[in-house]
């Protein structure tokens, strides 16, 4: 087995006794990680049926079944499906529908009231894994198979699965490693979800590579994260622009001790350049990242040598990643011109689940992927992102496809027409807008559209903002045109 699951056993080899992850003040070595994983593996196996190939999805936020779950469907040659524990459950049910897991593993704050197939409820998880083999399983897993499929939304308004190999998630961490010195010492804080790529492949995988210790928490909390900083001398952190710049509105920003941070991670959004320099006023360094779920995620890396005087840039490609932008005419971008970015590497994903033409759409037969992203790069070959072609809001982190929510804005009686448009944040980035159009003789407030899409759609996902209006842009075709919507509305 080359694939993922074999690597706690590679670790447990080399360190047994080391902790490699721990979770509400309990520590668990890499040996019980290896061991648990194990038990897993074949309890899944014998009880549930998990074969090769089969899916394994996870409903729950961190928690160290969570990772359990990633490391044992690895060793069966199973793939992990992580859940977005944000979703409303229509939402949740389309993605399950379309995975067609074998088993749903419910985290302890979940139960999988309304949701299809077979559940492993958190209550039987330890009785479970206690009637499996503590033995190694010995599946020929290569590096050309799917390991991880994480649902994406999409410009169509329906989420598709991204699917990642082994060999992706590998080649990713040591595109991170030459980066990113890691050392086998490191103490890494996740706080940042494991159903996004960032949290799993940026940070979990890599600790557990070079035998770190991951810090697990269920979600991020301002409070703790100073807390934990100055108790557990963290080393390693991943944030989206947000979560860092929560820190340094917190009272204790000024006074906490972060003396033991040596590599912070931010990425999966623009990071805003006065938080940069907020953090560097703490003598504190970014390491940028730019990336995405279809490149396991890194594309783009910014190292701390050139993060004061290329500040503002995502950087340069990473070693064994290659970035080209194209000008709208399809030729390559020269410096200081603006192109789509494209990106080709062994971290880049295959295609998406069941989704042949959708992987057509963004992945070239040479395997270069189009990101929909607009980059800029300077003489040095620094890359700024600079605009975004494809049609997405990112609110904290999270991205919010205008299709997904207008399309359950249509369905209430009074929408004629909408558009939702992405609004600058000073909290999230951005939030969404939306305008709309209502029928004539309709009298639905604000509110009421919001209570609409209140079990629809994940929170995150609902318009900070409604607006009426009389008519909505479009050009000559009857399409609607967004960029004129945001220079009226979106100020
Ligand atoms: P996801 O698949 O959720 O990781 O989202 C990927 C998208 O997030 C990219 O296509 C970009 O639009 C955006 N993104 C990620 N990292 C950065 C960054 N450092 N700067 C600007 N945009 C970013
Ligand atoms: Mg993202």
């Amino acid at each position: 087995n080359q694939g993922m699951g074999s690597w706690p056993a590679r670790r447990a080899r080399m360190t047994p006794e080391r902790v490699a992850l721990s979770y509400r003040g309990r520590d668990h070595t890499y040996r019980e990680l290896c061991e648990r994983v194990n038990r897993l593996a074949s309890a899944l196996a014998a009880s549930h049926g998990v074969r090769r190939g089969d899916r394994v999805a996870f409903l729950g936020v961190n928690q160290p079944s969570a990772v359990e779950t990633f490391f044992a469907a690895g060793l069966l040659g199973a793939v992990f499906v992580p859940l977005n524990t944000r979703l409303a459950l229509p939402e949740l049910r389309y993605v399950l529908t379309d995975a067609e897991p074998a088993v749903l593993v419910l985290g302890a704050e979940r139960d999988g009231a309304g949701l299809p197939g077979r559940h492993l409820p958190a209550a039987g998880y330890e009785a479970l894994l206690a009637s499996g083999s503590p033995e190694p399983i010995d599946e020929p897993v290569g590096l050309d198979d799917v390991c991880l499929i994480m649902y994406t939304s999409g410009t169509t308004g329906h989420p598709k699965g991204a699917m990642l190999t082994h060999g992706n998630l590998t080649w990713n961490t040591v595109n991170l490693l030459v980066d990113v010195p890691l050392a086998h010492d490191e103490v890494v804080l996740i706080s940042a979800p494991l159903f996004h790529i960032a949290a799993l492949a940026q940070t979990l995988v890599p600790s557990v590579l070079k035998g770190g210790r991951v810090i697990l928490e269920p979600s991020f909390d301002v409070e703790r994260t100073f807390d934990l900083i100055e108790s557990e001398r963290v080393t390693v952190m991943f944030g989206v622009p947000s979560m860092f710049g929560f820190l340094t509105r917190s009272p204790r920003w000024d006074k906490a001790d972060l003396s033991s941070l040596r590599h912070l991670l931010c990425g999966g959004a623009p990071v805003p350049e006065p938080l940069i320099r907020t953090y560097q006023e703490r003598g504190l360094m970014f390491l940028q990242g730019y990336g995405m779920t279809e490149a396991a995620p890194g594309a783009l890396f910014l190292g701390a040598e050139r993060s004061v005087d290329k500040a503002g840039t995502a950087g340069v490609p990473h070693f064994f990643s290659d970035v080209r932008l194209v000008a709208p005419d399809g030729s390559p971008a020269a410096p200081g011109e603006p192109g789509e970015l494209y990106v080709q590497g062994p971290n880049v994903m295959p295609g998406y689940w069941r989704r042949p033409e959708a992987s057509a759409e963004v992945l070239s037969a040479d395997g270069w992927f189009r990101s929909g992203d607009v980059g800029v790069a300077d003489e040095d070959g620094y890359v700024r992102i600079s605009d975004r072609i494809k049609d997405v809001i990112i609110s904290g982190g999270e991205n919010v496809y205008p299709a997904e929510v207008e399309g359950a804005l249509y369905e209430h009686a009074a929408v004629a027409e909408c558009a939702v448009i992405g609004v600058p944040d000073q909290k999230w980035g951005e939030v969404g807008k939306a305008l709309v159009v209502p029928r004539p003789g309709a009298t639905a407030a604000p509110e009421e559209l919001l209570k609409h899409l209140d079990g629809r759609l994940a929170r995150y996902k609902i318009p900070k903002y409604v607006e009426f209006v009389a008519e909505l842009p479009k050009n000559a075709a009857g399409k609607l045109l967004k960029a004129p919507l945001r220079e009226l509305y979106g100020g």
